[in-house]
């Protein structure tokens, strides 16, 4: 099933999926209630004599506020090789991001007003469907429930400031997620066979690889997060991203207003987002 999030024009959100080609409606709710009640009987059920949606939807993340965003730094070789940091890590990068961050597919990527340095991720984002500690690595695809893409944007001239990266990677409005969630039986093939991940600027392609090359792939990094964190449903792991981000090209490629990013995941989908500036002053709008 390709299920996902939108809010109809009166604000109500609502569930919807995929059938056919088009998108319909299944009405009040969020993914997050269906993989906590594993609803999925219920949606396919509702799917079948769902309304269509018009043209105009607006979507939202497929989780709006996960219980975690794990996120996992330098996770293919080739970034890591850009990123001058060698050898090959015994244990992922993780970190976080809050879900204050989060635009859904659509949705505007702002750039910060203090920032020269905005630069994008394509990578894999994977949902959680079981929770569970100590989750081992033979049964973690099992904690799955499905599939998605992020663009983990990234405000550089705030990462590198501190050793730890927390404050580059949530700033308002720079987590792109989404457009739907697919689940696992959707793929083509697994992730670990490989999907093709392409990130396109204006239509230029930037980043593209194969999901095979993760380093730590999806069962290692559910067992090892799952080591000490209990892990719950709508948590969310992104990843990682390979070569190809903005920083380490030559000549340097920062995000500025008016670029479309567009990151592509082999069987998943197209994650589609437009950078906007920071307005100058008062709150930000998700
Ligand atoms: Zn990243």
């Amino acid at each position: 099933m390709r299920l996902f999030n939108h809010e109809r024009p009166d604000g109500r959100v609502c569930l919807g999926a995929w059938r056919a080609g088009s998108m319909i409606d299944l009405g009040e709710g969020s993914l997050i209630d269906v993989i906590r009640n594993s609803g999925w009987e219920r949606c396919r059920a509702l799917a079948e004599s769902a309304r269509p949606l018009g043209e105009q939807v607006r979507m939202l993340p497929p989780i709006a506020h996960p219980p975690k965003i794990l996120c996992v730094g330098l996770n293919y070789a080739d970034h890591r090789a850009e990123a001058r940091v060698r050898p090959a890590p015994a244990f992922p990068d993780f970190f976080v991001r809050f879900a204050s961050t989060l635009v859904g597919h659509g949705g505007v990527l702002l750039k910060p007003r203090v920032s020269q340095e905005f630069d994008y991720e394509g990578e894999l984002a994977v949902v959680i469907g079981k929770g569970g500690r100590a989750i081992r690595k033979e049964d973690a695809l099992a904690h799955v429930a499905g599939y998605s893409i992020f663009n983990d944007a990234s405000v550089r001239d705030y990462q590198f400031r501190a050793s730890q990266w927390t404050w580059g990677k949530n700033f308002d409005a720079t987590g792109a997620f989404g457009p739907e969630l697919i689940t696992p039986d959707e793929l083509p093939r697994s992730v670990k066979e490989g999907l093709q991940i392409q990130t396109r600027i204006n239509g230029q392609v930037v980043q593209s690889a194969s999901t095979a090359d993760l380093i730590f792939d999806l069962p290692q990094l559910i067992a090892m997060a799952s080591e000490g964190m209990t892990l719950e449903p709508g948590d969310v792991i992104v990843t990682g991203t390979p070569s190809g981000v903005g920083m380490a090209r030559e000549p340097q490629l920062f995000l500025q207003a008016g670029d479309m990013v567009e990151v592509r995941i082999e069987g998943i989908g197209v994650l589609r987002n437009f950078v906007e500036d920071e307005p100058s002053s008062g709150p930000v709008r998700r």
